[in-house]
């Protein structure tokens, strides 16, 4: 497999700066990373990530060694070679977006409180609490991670997946908002979550339609 490394890395300083400038993260606080093959880019440790620059992605082996590129990667490098490790994604993103933060300090997950949840695999649990850039950390978020593309760190952040960037940025994203929605309406009352039965009906709907669409393209 054929690896544009700078390519890699322009894309995750991209990524970076889009998360600050989306407001999910301030400061220094949060990192990107993307894997091609047997090398993870990755945002370096302190940097504002608003400000990135490919200068600020260092190369790591998906053996945690530095290959290349600027100082040193990220604190929190071992939560993201863990879902390598032991998933297919090809990103991840991790904030620390005010509604998952605020979510964490009231709740032990998010129930399903929207149907496009399911992208996100339905419920994202909050890991408990461990101190940021621990293996402690790592190992609560990646156990976690299974089956799903996100999870919230109690008193700390959102963490999502995907098969690229965007999709990683988009995951992020959707569940800051639904956090936001969440907190909205547990703000009036004890928020309803989505039965087991109103899922498995949106699923149904979801192959209904995507099988609908491979056979209108098989018919072309
Ligand atoms: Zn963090």
């Amino acid at each position: 497999m054929s690896v544009d490394v700078e390519e890699l890395r322009q894309s995750v300083a991209e990524t970076a700066r889009q998360l600050g400038r989306k407001g999910l993260v301030l400061g220094t606080a949060g990192n990107v990373s993307a894997r091609a093959g047997d090398v993870v880019a990755v945002t370096a440790t302190g940097l504002v990530l608003a400000d990135a620059t490919i200068g600020d992605v260092t190369l790591v082996g998906t053996d945690g060694i530095v290959r290349a590129g600027p100082g040193e990667p990220t604190s929190e490098l071992g939560l993201h070679l863990g879902i390598y490790a032991s998933s297919e994604v090809r990103a991840v993103v991790h904030a620390h977006s005010s509604a998952a933060v605020a979510l964490s300090l009231v709740a032990d997950e998010l129930p399903p409180v929207h149907y496009a949840q399911l992208s996100l695999g339905g419920r994202v649990p909050v890991v408990p609490f461990a101190p940021f850039g621990t293996a402690e950390l790592a190992d609560l978020v990646v156990t976690a991670m299974r089956s799903r593309s996100a999870v919230i760190m109690a008193h700390h952040g959102s963490v999502a997946t995907g098969h690229d960037l965007a999709a990683a940025l988009s995951n992020i994203e959707l569940l800051e908002w639904l956090c936001g929605v969440y907190l909205s309406a547990a703000a009036a009352a004890t928020p309803r979550a989505m039965t087991d039965a109103q899922l498995a009906a949106t699923l149904d709907e979801v192959v209904r339609r995507s099988y609908g669409t491979t056979a209108r393209r098989a018919e072309d």
